[in-house]
């Protein structure tokens, strides 16, 4: 009896275990992005305000958001 309660019991536990370790995992990745300052918020050069990164432009001013690293390295090719 009590092995069969122990025998049914395991795969949920196990997935269980798998549940923590995923959320545990992602946690600690965007730790790690934080503290990397991977996700600091971007700030638009000419105006100041919160912007992302995702786009070219900035949505208040429209000023160019390339950082002059990456047009350098695009104009040596
Ligand atoms: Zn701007």
């Amino acid at each position: 009896m009590f092995e069969a309660f122990v025998l049914a019991h395991i795969p949920r536990d196990i997935l269980e275990g798998l549940f923590v370790v995923a959320i545990g995992g992602m946690l600690v990745s965007v730790i790690r992005k934080v503290a990397s300052g991977e996700m600091k918020a971007n700030s638009c050069p000419q105006c100041h305000r919160p912007t992302s990164s995702a786009y070219p432009f900035c949505r208040h001013c429209g000023a160019s958001l390339v950082s002059s690293d990456s047009s350098r390295n695009r104009s040596t090719r």
